[in-house]
């Protein structure tokens, strides 16, 4: 794999604008520098940065369990379809709030006296893969489950593959999930144990994203439907609420608190959408030779900051840079 068109003299003015040296804070990117120079293959791969949308809480951060408190991530928080700035500062501004709250109800509350067996059936349950004996692994299972969700349930979307994405679930949860046994039945740091009980709220966490994204029938922020590629605010400036009832999710909807800025009205194909608002960047933005020249500067800029937080090299941003430069030059 080839650097291909853009020049290594581009590479390294973008780079040295923002890391002096090939440096980045604790990070030492020397080796990387020298691997785009000498046309070397890297691999690179997606990760995951933001959990978009979360647990429903009102403006003191309540749940629908009185009591509960949420904020970060796990919230459904200050962003819509995607995150628009630091989610670190939303969770040190949130954490704060809601723990003050938090507080102050229990406070107000006091503590209740727990009756310790209406846990016995929660701790039966998670106990279950250590007395088992069964060849299926957790890890075996998380891995495929992983892999399913990084096919299906990735930024873009699909009718098809979301349902059969569903089915897959289904089945783990009925014949998989209850068949896990660990290897070591040790109860101290034993790694497949976490991993069997994680999978169980991983495998719902993903029912209740998959079902979401296949009752949205448009595309907005970071979920793209292929099948139904435009933002359709006629009929989607809501929200998709999920609750879990009697065992099945069930689908609600609410509408979306607009504040200043009124949406317009119809449908917008989506990638179009994209391409203007990349576009209308002013710091990327415009036609002329120079912009276009920042322009990919800026992306080279992108892409080895992405190069900096991977902590596995991988394989195409070698390609990614060589159509980088076939595009934007
Ligand atoms: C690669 C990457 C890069 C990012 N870059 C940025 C960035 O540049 N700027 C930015 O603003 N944001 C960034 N983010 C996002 C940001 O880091 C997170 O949104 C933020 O840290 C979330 O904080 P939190 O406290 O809500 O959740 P978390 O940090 O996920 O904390 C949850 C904690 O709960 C613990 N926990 C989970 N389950 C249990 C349990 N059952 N019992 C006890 N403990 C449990 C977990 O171990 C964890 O410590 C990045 C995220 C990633 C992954």
């Amino acid at each position: 794999m080839r650097r291909g068109q853009v020049p290594w003299e581009t590479l390294e003015k973008a780079a040295a604008a923002r890391f002096s040296n090939w440096k980045y804070k604790a990070l030492d990117l020397s080796e990387l520098g020298r691997m785009f120079k000498e046309n070397e293959p890297i691999e690179v791969g997606a990760v995951v940065e933001y959990f978009d949308g979360g647990i429903v809480i009102d403006e003191r951060f309540e749940t629908g369990v009185a009591g509960l408190y949420a904020a970060g991530e796990c919230a459904l928080g200050p962003f819509g379809a995607n995150r628009v700035c630091s989610a670190i500062t939303e969770m040190l501004v949130h954490g704060a709030d809601a723990g003050r709250n938090a507080g102050e109800y229990a406070g107000k509350n006091g503590t209740r006296k727990l009756d310790g067996r209406a846990f016995r059936p929660l701790e039966e349950e998670a106990e279950r893969p250590l007395v088992r004996q069964s060849r299926l692994k957790p890890a075996q299972v998380r891995r495929r489950v992983q892999e399913m969700a990084h096919k299906s349930l990735g930024p873009i979307r699909e009718k098809e593959e979301l349902t059969g994405f569903i089915a897959f679930l289904d089945g783990v949860s009925k014949d998989e999930l209850p068949h896990l046994g660990t290897t070591s039945k040790s109860r101290i740091y034993n790694k497949e144990w976490l991993d069997a009980i994680e999978l169980r709220n991983m495998v719902h966490l993903l029912k209740t994203s998959a079902v979401s994204a296949l009752h949205r029938t448009e595309s907005r922020g970071v979920h793209y439907r292929e099948d139904c590629p435009y933002t359709d605010n006629d009929n989607w400036l809501q929200e998709n609420i999920i609750k879990l009832n009697n065992g099945a999710l069930v689908v609600s909807r609410r509408p979306v608190t607009i504040t200043s800025l009124m949406p317009p009205k119809g449908k917008v194909p989506f990638l179009d959408m994209m391409k203007k608002m990349m576009q209308s960047r002013s710091d990327i933005g415009g036609h002329t030779k120079k912009a276009k020249a920042r322009r990919l500067e800026t992306k080279v800029i992108v892409l080895l900051a992405l190069c900096s937080m991977l902590s596995t090299p991988c394989s195409t941003i070698a390609r990614e840079i060589a159509c980088l430069g076939k595009k934007s030059m």
